[in-house]
């Protein structure tokens, strides 16, 4: 599936699913409990091709993109479990990528799948041991592989049905390419070749050349990832309440100029019209409203005479204004190669952009999907509360005020305003002309109050387990916290103390009144563990964190990570302390 063909999809309401691609009940269930919920542009294009059977593959996608699942899943369907032979062989540069492919392999395998990893490293009489129980499958980095093969004789493969070859160019780049031609030669004539590269250069084409032959092409264009000038953030709220955090996140910027994401036409419709009721410049764009329409709406937003579009992602298709400001994802899409594509629109031509996500309970796992994919932390930010937006407001009309007086031209109603004027005292006069003119706009009771949906007891909250939400760290409370003098530093002392040894990277760490948190890497959360139950079996002072707390506390951000699963979120509190800088005349948002 091309690119352009995956952006119809996510339009139509027809959204690639896993059931369309061909795979049984039995693998969606499991991959509808492993959390995906619609497949990557990789995965939709190779696994129909794979289970097919017909040809080789040669799939041009970087790590991030599922790959792996890409090809695992219609292997895995594919795989006889009740046999003694080596079905599937699959080389990857590394020992680390080995690992995670054989992992992501195991999550969706049935029991009585046998996994074989050989990687440099290891203890080779383990591998022996392991090859011995007959494997159906083996995941190796070539030289290892090589290794088994010609001098051990402990792999035989001549009844592989596939021979994975995955993050080629990296192999090549290692100086594998002998040795992943030298195992080609004991793999059987009768077997499917699968490449996966994310580039391919001469070396790889060589290997296409010689070793594969009638194949299909799957390519999966990478956008830029990380461009510098785009500012990335998402606020995190309830689907009921994402129309009035939008208005808050808009109102308090002076210059929006930007398109706005929506999932269906309906919401398009939906936004585009509460926006418009709400004053601002704004049309929606869809695939249901005629070309001509369409093509007049693209003009006045260039122009900009409009100065939201809100659009799906197929109406939004080929707009190129280099000035925007903002993108915003109010739902994320259904896939990070569509997010990077979104959020690329802004931060053009040398200029700064930002990116913001609404994202609710039910878009956890895709946020994280993304993170992993674009390699980057989202961050959190915290909604503009509803006094300071109407604070920015006020602002901003004493600013325009100010800049009118000030003005060279003179004021078209002095006349007007002299009759005014006759009615009572001024400052009676201009608030009764400011009610007329903007009702209840800075009065509270013109918003509604949100609440953040803080996700307690979703995936990204870990449940049970001290999950801190950073791979590689857990979350410990502590049964003491400021009333006990702790602060972050020697919280960190105390611990370090008691454990007799230093603490590695240090996460979050939030100090409340009786209690605390603080994030540690895995081994360390280990041993701090150990050490606290040793000396108090019945209720030791550390234990492992169970679910987050929503108060404020003293902070301290050690990993630059921030809020909500990464830590708290924070209180309400202290809007002067945290308050957020203006840039370029827009309010930031807390940092
Ligand atoms: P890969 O490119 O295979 O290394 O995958 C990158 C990450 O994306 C892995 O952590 C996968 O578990 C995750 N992933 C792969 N496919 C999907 C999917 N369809 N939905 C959500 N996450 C996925």
């Amino acid at each position: 599936m091309s690119w352009d063909e995956l952006l119809v999809v996510e339009d139509t309401a027809e959204k690639t699913t896993f059931a369309d691609l061909g795979l049984s009940e039995r693998m969606l269930e499991k991959i509808t409990a492993k959390g995906y919920k619609y497949p990557s542009a990789i995965q939709a294009g190779v696994i129909p091709l794979l289970l097919r059977g017909e040809k080789d593959i040669i799939g041009q996608a970087q790590t991030g993109t599922g790959k792996t699942a890409a090809f695992a899943l219609p292997i895995l369907e594919r795989l006889d479990t009740k046999s003694n032979d080596i079905q599937t062989l699959i080389l990857a540069p590394t020992r680390e990528l080995a690992i995670q492919v054989a992992d992501e392999i195991k999550s969706f395998a049935d029991v009585g799948t046998k996994i074989q990893l050989l990687y440099g490293g290891q203890n080779v009489r383990d591998e022996l041991m392991g090859l011995k129980r007959n494997p159906q499958i083996v995941v190796g980095t070539p030289g290892r592989v090589i290794d088994h093969l010609t001098k051990r004789r402990s792999l035989r493969i001549e009844n592989l049905k596939y021979f994975v070859l995955d993050e080629a160019d990296e192999m090549l780049n290692i100086g594998f390419k002998e040795d992943i031609e030298e195992i080609i030669e004991y793999t059987p004539k009768e077997k499917k070749v699968l490449l996966f590269s994310a580039t391919m250069p001469k070396g790889i084409q060589d290997i296409v050349h010689r070793y594969i032959k009638d194949h299909d092409t799957v390519t999966i264009e990478r956008k830029e990832l990380t461009n510098e000038n785009i500012e990335q953030k998402c606020y995190k709220v309830r689907e009921s309440d994402k129309f009035e955090a939008l208005c808050r996140v808009i109102e308090v910027e002076f210059d929006f100029y930007g398109i706005l994401f929506c999932k269906t036409k309906l919401d398009v419709d939906d936004v585009a019209a509460k926006l418009m009721s709400r004053g601002y410049k704004v049309e929606g764009i869809h695939g249901d409203i005629d070309q001509k329409q369409r093509e007049k709406t693209l003009a006045r937003f260039k122009s900009g005479a409009i100065k939201i579009l809100v659009a799906t992602d197929v109406a939004a298709r080929g707009i190129d204004v280099n000035n925007l400001t903002h993108v915003i994802n109010y739902s994320l899409p259904d896939n990070p190669e569509v997010y990077t594509h979104r959020i690329g629109r802004t931060g053009r031509a040398g200029n700064k952009g930002e990116a913001i996500s609404f994202v609710s309970r039910k878009d956890a796992r895709m946020l994280s999907w993304i993170e992993r994919v674009i390699k980057k932390r989202i961050a959190v930010e915290k909604l503009p509360e509803i006094y300071e937006v109407i604070e920015f407001k006020k602002k901003r009309l004493l600013d325009n005020t100010k800049g009118l007086i000030e003005g060279e031209e003179g004021l078209e109603y002095t006349d007007l305003a002299k009759d005014l004027l006759e009615l009572g005292s001024p400052e009676l006069v201009l608030a009764a002309v400011l009610q007329e003119g903007y009702g209840k706009e800075f009065s509270t009771t013109h918003y509604n109050e949100l609440k953040e949906d803080d996700f307690r007891g979703s995936e990204r909250s870990g449940g049970e387990r001290g999950y801190s939400g950073v791979a590689g760290q857990r979350r410990l409370f502590v049964a003491k916290g400021r009333l006990d003098g702790f602060n972050p530093g020697n919280l960190i002392q105390f611990l370090e103390q008691e454990i007799g040894g230093k603490l590695g990277d240090v996460g979050t760490i939030d100090i409340l009144r009786e209690f605390s948190f603080i994030n540690l890497q895995d081994e360390d959360a280990d041993h701090v563990l150990r050490v606290f139950k040793k000396k108090n079996t019945q209720k030791p002072l550390v234990t492992e964190a169970k679910q987050k707390s929503s108060g404020g506390g003293e902070r301290r951000n050690f990993s630059g990570n921030r809020g909500w699963w990464r830590g708290f979120s924070g209180g309400r509190g202290g809007f002067n302390r945290d308050r957020g800088e203006s840039r370029g005349g827009g309010y930031r948002g807390r940092r």
